[in-house]
């Protein structure tokens, strides 16, 4: 059996499936999804993130989150959370950054919100000193302060896809021609979910639904209005997002969606006024929605950087230049990739970020 051949069966059985399943089965079937499987980042695996790149980034996520912590009188216990922390990279670089920071060691209690076995192990050995608790959802996260970072994790969740047919929508659907997986569309309806698109859409437009980040979204909003806390959410993506981006990545080149399932990375971008308008309803304040490359260096990543190179030369150094430019460059990482902070209405927003 392979996922190919279970994707298969499961069409012949129920007809079409939508984007949305497709990706879920893709990314974390339990025995066959990408995620499930195997540890896929870094320059042997088929992506790598900006946790990766470099360790400057989670040391600045981490004093960004740390400089809210105090602004907000230090409260103590306070969770320290992370969605899918992929091999721990950020947590262990915010984590050793933030040891100066008078009693925040002391009061975190650390949760990672993971769904892959195997991508659990790694974080095991990454964080080995420090016992995380590992949670299904962010709906077991206790009721308490909360200080929480994500980066590439809200990419990762399936999306619906749509073409707008007049007032309605046709769902893109996976079935089979000829045997081989294909898309295909279903008959138009309305989309009640779609209502605020017919404003900004025309005839053939293509529009994408995450349904599972609002819940997300909602759930850390409230813990954050109601008890204090703050938030990183940082992907790629903009405000309101239009046509397909769904997109495959195999050996860090792009792959069609639809060949070789369960063997490469799939993500979307991230509708982050999706995500915002989740946070208000839930009570909870969000920042501007800022480029990486700015945030970053609002934080100072300059200045770290140019400490880091003061030992260094030769390919060493280069390689730290080529990392900083990498995350912050608008035509690497430091456009494409967008930062949103949530914070409680009557606090500061987190540095590095505007109201
Ligand atoms: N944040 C890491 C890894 C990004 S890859 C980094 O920046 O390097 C996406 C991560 O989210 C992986 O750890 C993956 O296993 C996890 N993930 C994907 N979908 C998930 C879900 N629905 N619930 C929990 N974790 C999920």
């Amino acid at each position: 059996m392979s996922l190919q051949n279970h994707l298969t069966a499961r069409i012949r059985a129920d007809g079409p499936m939508s984007v949305a399943d497709y990706m879920s089965d893709c990314l974390l079937h339990p025995q066959f999804g990408y995620y499930t499987t195997r540890d896929p980042l870094g320059a042997k695996g088929d992506f790598t993130t900006a946790p990766e790149i470099s360790q400057m980034f989670g040391e600045l996520l981490g004093l960004s989150l740390a400089q809210a912590w105090l602004d907000q009188g230090a409260p103590a216990p306070f969770t320290l959370a992370e969605l899918g922390p992929g091999r721990g990279t950020l947590m262990a670089d915010l984590l050793r950054a933030t040891r100066g920071v008078p009693g925040f060691h002391a009061a975190m209690q650390i949760h990672l919100v993971e769904a892959s076995p195997a991508l659990r192990g790694v974080q095991a050995k990454a964080l080995k000193d420090q016992a995380p608790r590992w949670q299904d959802s962010v709906d077991a996260l206790p009721d308490q302060p909360l200080f929480l970072v994500a980066n590439e994790f809200f990419d990762a969740l399936p999306i619906r896809q749509f073409i707008r047919a007049g007032d309605g929508w046709s769902e893109m659907r996976i079935g089979l021609q000829d045997g081989a997986l294909a898309f295909g569309l279903s008959s138009a309806a309305s989309q009640p979910a779609l209502a605020h698109r017919l404003e900004d859409t025309k005839d053939g437009d293509l529009v994408e639904l995450c349904e599972a980040a609002a819940p997300i979204l909602h759930a850390i909003a409230a813990r954050i209005a109601a008890r204090g806390g703050a938030a990183l959410i940082v992907d790629y993506g903009d405000w309101r997002a239009l046509g397909d981006t769904l997109q495959a990545l195999r050996a860090h080149e792009p792959a069609d969606p639809l060949q070789t399932p369960g063997e490469a990375d799939l993500t979307a971008h991230v509708d982050f006024e999706a995500l915002a308008m989740a946070a208000k309803t839930a009570g909870c304040a969000f920042t501007r929605l800022t480029p990486q490359g700015v945030f970053l260096e609002r934080l100072g990543i300059t200045d770290r950087a140019r400490a880091l190179a003061a030992p260094l030369q030769g390919a060493a150094l280069d390689s730290l230049i080529a990392a900083h430019r990498r995350l912050t460059h608008p035509e690497e990482m430091g456009n494409l990739f967008k930062v949103l902070g949530l914070y409680p209405p009557q606090a500061a927003p987190l540095p590095g970020l505007n109201p």
